[in-house]
């Protein structure tokens, strides 16, 4: 239990799909675009007549946006009352998963700068309130945990076991938002640092998680008796290409049952269990950073027929997180 009255009652999970478009190095390949976005909810593959072994296949999601879609849309529809509400003490997990070169960071940040203009927006139209914005980030690459926040760091940070909070990063950290401004000069500071280590480590990013969590307080300025205080964290999880973890998980059997996809809900602990054997390499600390009352994930995979299985796959991963 939590200090405040607003938790949701059981975790909430909203599995999405984004498709980008076709890029121009897979336009001059030929490569065609293999998936098509039938309706709101559904995506479909769409074999070429010589790929005799294919089958058609469609899958559900709650929401699919396909090439022709605005992050702008992947947010106001997918994002934004789960971003908000942590504002009012619910805790709130963006997550995106996905191929190397699917589109992935592009969206995350899109959605990161949506949602700090929201947030603001509401403090700014809320005066009764006190509100508090602190922020960390961090980058998980091999087990080792970086600060995005602090370079002097080094790549080592522990993660120790704390009584109150559960898995704690040592050391990391966490800066307090003067204001909007400030805050995104903080979340460049991040996706810069994340930028650096890339240069230095020959494509880590395709490698490694990355995490922005923004920890929203806020009280009652008057009514000292019976405040109303709410905390919440709200975290932006940037994966590493899904690839490698899905190579493991490339059968048969799995192809067929995706097909016809029963979407029960199932609560977020059996997706976390589900996640970490998928995901073999994901440290636990992922595990705690999921441990939201409100969870979104939004899996990107590549458009084109030439990377076919791999998306196959990542459509079955994303299906599997309901
Ligand atoms: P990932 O983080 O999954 O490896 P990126 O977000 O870096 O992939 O995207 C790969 C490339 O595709 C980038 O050049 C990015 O600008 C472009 N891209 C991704 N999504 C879209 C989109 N929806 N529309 C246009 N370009 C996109
Ligand atoms: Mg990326």
């Amino acid at each position: 239990t939590t200090p405040n009255g607003h938790r949701a009652k059981e975790e909430k999970i909203v599995v999405t799909v984004r498709l980008r478009p076709l890029n121009k190095r897979e336009l001059s390949a030929k490569d065609h675009a293999a998936w098509d976005c039938v309706d709101d909810h559904t995506i479909i593959y769409r074999p070429l007549p010589h790929e005799r072994a294919a089958q058609p296949a469609s899958f559900t999601f709650d929401k699919v946006f396909g090439p022709d879609s605005i992050t702008e849309a992947v947010y106001e529809e997918g994002v934004k009352n789960v971003a908000l509400s942590s504002l009012m003490g619910i805790n709130a997990t963006i997550f995106a998963y996905g191929q190397t070169s699917s589109g992935k960071t592009y969206t995350m940040k899109g959605i990161t700068e949506k949602a700090v203009n929201d947030i603001y927006s509401h403090i700014m139209s809320t005066p009764e309130r006190e509100f508090r914005i602190r922020i960390s980030g961090l980058e998980i690459y091999n087990e080792n945990v970086r600060d995005l926040l602090n370079s002097e760091s080094g790549r080592n940070l522990k993660l120790l076991d704390d009584p109150e909070k559960g898995t704690v990063v040592e050391k990391l950290v966490e800066e307090t938002a003067s204001n909007d401004q400030h805050l995104r000069h903080l979340i460049s500071i991040c996706e810069a640092q994340r930028q650096v280590g890339e240069t230095a480590l020959n494509d880590t990013s395709s490698r490694s998680h990355q995490i922005i969590r923004l920890t929203i307080e806020s009280t009652h300025r008057e009514s000292s008796d019976c405040v109303r205080s709410y905390v919440a964290s709200l975290n932006f999880v940037d994966l590493a290409g899904s690839e490698r973890a899905s190579q493991t998980n490339a059968d048969g059997a799995r192809l067929r049952e995706g097909c016809h996809i029963n979407l029960s809900l199932m609560t977020l602990t059996t997706v976390i269990r589900k996640l970490s054997c998928l995901l073999q390499w994901i440290t636990y600390s992922i595990t705690a950073v999921l441990q939201s009352d409100w969870f979104i994930s939004i899996s990107f995979f590549l458009p084109a027929s030439s990377h076919v299985e791999q998306s196959r796959n990542t459509l079955f991963f994303a299906t599997r997180a309901k």
